[in-house]
């Protein structure tokens, strides 16, 4: 393949091109320094300007407050599913929102650890919407609300949050994080895995409140799993991923220059529509997710249909429109729309989408419902 394809990819998923050029310039030789970011001690002064470049840029892009601690961990977004109950459930009670596969599994492993209630759940609809969060049964005693703001398989996503009576709030925005401006001091903790939106697999974001890190939690805890070491340590108690650190760094850069948070909502608003609005007119193609609740990340889609789903992911493959198979367990189709996807890339997916279905003979297709 001579020319680089739109990858629709859920995750890992595309990266600005800016940010791989700049990176590939830097590839045998950052800064002068004679050596690969690849072959850099994490504990040089060079790595070091990298690590507070990334950390200084995050907090000015999310306009992060003081008291919250910036986190760069492995373990991806899974670890956080159990590292969050081990460290935030002091009174060993947390109230999970479930709105889909992502949040569903973090409670299952939250329930490992003491009792993790479900207060509001959309199990019983297939996630295909959002659970009401209208009143929510929130416990005087839980430690924490749990929520995962868009859920990557189901393509659903909250326009806005619930109150959560003073509770910490702690939300899984793997894959929508930098999407759009969000209110840090609205949250206890916010988590990332970083390679849908961010950067390379291997790595996740954590942004917590200070008084939310235990000084002193139980010692049962494995030292690796505690976020106070994590914290004192400045992400680095071991070997860091500085690979995924400093290109994250490069993307939080240029997303600055890009004008920022609001300037990526501008846009990714104007994907997602011109996606929304030919699937809601086409005849064949029909989004999954209710449409009062669709994600502007994600956007599961299909004909009712496999073999005319295989045969126009086939030809998307064909004309470099690539990744854009459903997940396993909703089948269809998947195109992911993070901010490296650019508004061109669409307009020529859905004129791949309308090409086919004008091909179609048109008697008797009506799936879009
Ligand atoms: N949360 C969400 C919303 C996700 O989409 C994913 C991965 N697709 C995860 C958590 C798990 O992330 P990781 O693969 O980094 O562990």
């Amino acid at each position: 393949m001579e020319h680089r394809v739109y990858n629709f990819s859920a995750g890992p998923a595309a990266l600005p091109l800016p940010v791989l050029e700049s990176a590939q310039k830097e590839l045998l030789n950052f800064g002068g320094c004679g050596m690969s970011v690849m072959e850099l001690s994490h504990r040089s002064k060079t790595f070091r300007g990298i690590y507070n470049a990334a950390v200084e840029d995050l907090r000015t892009l999310m306009d992060i407050p003081e008291n919250y601690r910036i986190l760069f961990l492995q373990g991806g977004g899974t670890l956080r599913f159990s590292m969050v109950p081990l460290n935030l459930m002091v009174q060993g009670k947390a109230d999970y929102i479930l709105s889909g596969a992502w949040s569903e599994k973090a409670w299952e492993e939250g329930r490992k650890f003491g009792s993790a209630q479900v207060i509001a759940s959309s199990r019983d609809i297939q996630f295909t919407d959002l659970p009401d969060l209208s009143s929510l049964p929130i416990r005087e005693d839980a430690d924490y609300v749990y929520i995962c703001e868009n859920e990557t398989i189901h393509g659903t996503a909250y326009a806005g949050l619930p109150d959560t009576k003073g509770k910490p709030f702690v939300s899984d925005q793997s894959s929508m994080f930098l999407s759009k401006p969000c209110k840090v001091s609205d949250y206890g903790l916010i988590f990332a895995g970083v390679q849908k939106n961010v950067g390379p697999a291997g790595m996740a974001v954590v942004i917590i409140r200070e008084d939310l890190i235990r000084k002193d939690p139980d010692p049962a805890i494995p030292t690796y799993l505690r976020y106070d070491v994590h914290s004192r340590a400045d992400s680095m108690y071991n070997t860091p991923n500085c690979w995924s650190i400093y290109l994250c760094g490069k993307v939080f850069r240029y997303l600055l220059d890009q004008g920022g948070l609001s300037a990526m909502e501008t846009r990714n608003r104007e994907k997602a529509k011109f996606l929304y609005d030919y699937l809601d007119s086409s005849r064949l193609f029909h989004g999954i997710a209710q449409r009062s609740h669709r994600s502007l990340m994600n956007i599961p889609f299909t004909s009712g249909f496999s073999l005319l789903d295989s045969r126009v992911i086939q030809r998307c493959r064909e004309a470099g429109l690539v990744e854009l198979t459903g997940h396993r367990s909703l089948g269809g189709l998947r195109a992911s729309l993070y901010n490296a996807m650019p508004l061109e890339g669409v307009k020529a997916l859905v004129a791949c989408l309308e090409s086919f279905e004008k091909e179609l003979p048109q008697e008797g297709i009506s799936c879009g419902s």
